[in-house]
């Protein structure tokens, strides 16, 4: 019954557990990448201290060199030039300026061909170094390199240059990873990465060496597959369906047991109402026939001890007035008791398809004689096209001979006694009216009529129009009363073959 909200609701909780726990999922995974972009950024600042650490001791070496040989070009500056050139293919040039007024003379080493000299290039080349000692970088922008300046003595400057390729050649280039290298916010070299990430996680390292004040940047790039693994998260999302399948067949399981036992519980109490209404019942009717035979029991009681007095004193006439007077009451005892069985009996109706009017006519021959006998006018009013309708006769029959009977009995003191019956078709079915012009069914009473031993007359049983409506609703049909001038009793009855 409550199938859809039950499914849109585990749909529901299922989307949300699933994003849920995919975000999470998302999360771990980022966290452990980041972690991963710090050792990896934190080996690289390593290797690049060691390397800038070099060049500082290059500086140092050659600064001596250089110190010691007053003439240029110097053989021992080429030497060790050439041999720094070889070992360290990142060193792409070491030069040497000697500084005139005005101008620089630039000797260059390292390369096999030998040194070559420069003159005449402008000091304004040079970054400013004031003391011997000093030491200076400076990138040189579109070449991916920087030059580092030492001033090794007045007048005169050494040069390295650097290729900063060469310096990251450490990072293997990839599409997770991008690093970036600047040197006073020009960028030296970039390599990596991927422009189609989802997320993206950068750590940036100050190197800690005052002559070459270098910035490294690295970022780690997060595809979607990469944070949302499918070989984690399809098992999740298959997990949360299977959990929420068990949960939900688990309180269905549940619900339905609760269900079952609400049903027992209300059949019990259903089984005790039935029961109580049965004693009751039972009770009532007890009392109802005590009360009916009463009457004939005693009076053959007085008729029976007026019998015994009139054949003492050899009275015929009075004895025989006493028996007559006993068969009746005898028959009438019979009479309330035939009825009472009639109305307890539970046996099912004998329903066949009878010509309605025949079954009417038949009817009324019982009551006619009666109703002749008590000087009342009858007035049938038979549609012609009635139909054939699925009746019990012999039921059918006695609620029309209880019906024209209490119609008599009503009419009994009018002054012009009539009784009305009228047979037609009516929607889907036909109707039966027994009406009379007598003083209508008392104020009050209506609701009480169909009621078991509901009576006003003084030798009534109060079972005549119970019995009726019973016997009409095992044909499907209903018996109902309304005062209409006098008493209007209608039975309707569905068309149809029997059941
Ligand atoms: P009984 O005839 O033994 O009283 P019924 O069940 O047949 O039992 O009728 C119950 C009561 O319904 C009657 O006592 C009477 O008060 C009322 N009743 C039935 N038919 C009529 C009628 N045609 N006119 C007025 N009252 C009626």
């Amino acid at each position: 019954m409550n199938e859809q909200p039950h499914l849109a609701m585990a749909t529901v909780i299922w989307v949300a557990a699933s994003a849920l726990s995919v975000l999470v999922l998302a999360a771990v995974e980022y966290r452990s990448g980041r972690q991963e972009l710090f050792e990896r950024a934190g080996s690289t600042e390593t290797l690049l201290a060691e390397k800038l650490a070099q060049h500082d001791a290059h500086l140092s070496a050659l600064g001596a060199i250089v110190r010691m040989s007053p003439a240029e070009p110097s053989p021992s500056i080429q030497g060790l030039s050439e041999n720094i050139l070889v070992r360290y293919p990142r060193i792409v040039e070491i030069a040497t300026f000697r500084l005139d007024a005005g101008a620089a003379r630039i000797f260059r080493y390292g390369k096999p061909a030998g040194a070559t000299e420069e003159s005449g290039r402008p000091l304004a080349e040079l970054p400013k170094l004031s003391n011997v000692g000093d030491i200076a970088s400076r990138a040189l922008p579109g070449e991916q390199a920087y030059d580092i300046f030492k001033l090794v003595e007045p007048g005169r400057v050494l040069r390295l240059r650097i290729d900063a390729n060469a310096l990251l050649d450490g990072e293997r280039a990839s599409r997770d990873y991008s690093t970036t290298l600047t040197l006073n916010d020009e960028t030296l070299a970039a390599h990596g990465g991927t422009e189609r990430a989802l997320l993206a996680a950068t750590t940036r390292i100050a190197m800690t060496s005052h002559t070459q004040p270098l910035q490294l940047e690295i970022s780690r790039y997060f595809g979607f597959g990469e944070l949302v693994p499918l070989r984690l998260a399809v098992p999740l999302i298959i997990g949360w369906a299977a959990v929420i399948w068990l949960v939900a067949s688990y309180r269905e399981t549940q619900a339905e047991r609760r269900r079952h036992e609400a049903r027992a519980a209300l059949l019990k109490q259903e089984a005790m109402l039935a029961h109580a209404g049965r004693v009751n019942a039972l009770g009532e009717m007890a009392s109802g026939i005590a009360h009916e035979l009463a009457q004939p029991v005693t009076a053959m009681l007085s008729q029976s001890q007026a019998a015994r007095r009139a054949l003492a004193i050899g009275r015929q006439d009075i004895l025989e007035k006493a028996l007559d007077a006993n068969i009746r009451e005898a028959k009438r005892a019979g009479d309330i008791l035939g009825r009472m069985r009639a109305y307890i009996s539970g046996a099912p109706a004998d329903i066949k398809m009878v010509p309605l009017d025949e079954a009417i006519t038949e009817a009324m021959r019982l009551v006619e004689a009666d109703i002749k006998a008590r000087a009342i006018s009858l007035n049938m009013v038979i549609f012609p096209d009635l139909p054939v309708v699925p009746i019990d006769v012999v039921s059918f029959q006695q609620v029309i001979h209880n019906l024209v009977r209490n119609a008599a009995d009503a009419v009994a003191r009018c002054p012009s006694p009539l009784i009305t019956l009228t047979a037609r078709r009516e929607g889907d079915g036909v109707a039966i009216e027994v009406a009379d012009n007598g003083p209508g069914i008392e104020t009050g009473s209506l609701h009480r009529i169909f009621e078991p031993f509901f009576t006003t007359k003084p030798d009534g049983m109060g079972l005549g129009l119970p019995l009726s409506s019973r016997l009409i609703e095992r044909m499907n049909g209903s018996l109902e009363a309304h005062n209409n001038g006098g008493a209007t009793f209608v039975i309707r009855l569905p068309l149809g073959e029997p059941a």
